[in-house]
């Protein structure tokens, strides 16, 4: 089993979804649905971001954002929203608030960052990313275009040495708090949030990619309106 203290007292894990989520979508939705299911998460919170430090700046307000993943999981009790991100009047680092978590939480808690094939090939990039191993395990998702057979060969070497050393099976994270990195397939949904606004831009509708609760918000709010002539 990689590299982690073992728990003496295991706990059901807790998922950690972060993300800019700008609109949320069902791509987003089945990850944290199917990750819940098949690692017996005792809930995900989803955490959408404030300024995130390592992309460009979502143009859509981070309440609305907050708002949006409000509506998307009110109806499913093993989903949770995390405001503390959104809410930051400057930029939020993924280290921090993993840091305040394992301090809310407690030092036996299994935490698992949850995370698309495409953002953890960008991890290296993250602020003091070495760090969120001490802090959380890591859960790779297979979203459409990052297949498990090839997606390593898009690896920096840095990432590359991690899962060589980390590489767990999932049975292994409820055994200690952090520092596992466990892969796994999920439905193949192609619906990125960028589509969905370019859909919207276009004066399109992206109806049966997101849920029909959001897209009335986005409507009501007009939120990524068409381009002007
Ligand atoms: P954008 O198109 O604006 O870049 P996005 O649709 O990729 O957005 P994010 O909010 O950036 O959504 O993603 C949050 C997390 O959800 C990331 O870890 C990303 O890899 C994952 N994710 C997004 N869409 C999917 C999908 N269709 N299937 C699986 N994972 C996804």
């Amino acid at each position: 089993m990689g590299t982690c203290v073992a728990n003496p007292r295991p706990l059901q894990p807790i998922g950690i979804f972060g993300g800019t989520f700008d609109p949320i979508h069902f791509g987003h939705l089945r990850l944290a649905e199917e990750m819940a299911e098949s690692l017996e998460l005792d809930h995900v919170r989803f955490i959408p971001t404030g300024m995130p430090p390592h992309r460009s700046r979502p143009r859509t307000g981070a309440i609305h954002r907050l708002e949006m993943v409000r509506i998307a999981t009110a109806n499913n009790p093993r989903f949770m929203v995390d405001e503390r991100e959104a809410l930051l009047p400057h930029l939020s680092y993924t280290a921090d608030t993993l840091r305040a978590l394992r301090a809310e939480l407690g030092e036996q808690q299994s935490l698992c960052l949850l995370m698309g094939a495409d953002a953890f090939l960008n991890l290296s990039s993250w602020q003091r990313w070495q760090e969120l191993f001490l802090l959380s395990h890591i859960v790779i998702a297979h979203r459409p275009g990052f297949p498990q057979s090839t997606w390593k060969d898009a690896m920096p070497e840095v990432l590359r040495d991690e899962i060589d050393t980390r590489m767990a099976n999932p049975q292994d994270l409820a055994h200690c708090a952090a520092g596992l990195i466990v892969s796994r397939a999920i439905t193949a949904l192609d619906i990125s949030a960028t589509h969905i606004r370019e859909t919207l831009h276009a004066g399109r509708n992206p109806r049966y990619l997101l849920p029909d609760a959001v897209l009335d918000y986005i409507y009501t709010f007009q939120l990524y309106l068409p381009e002007m002539p």
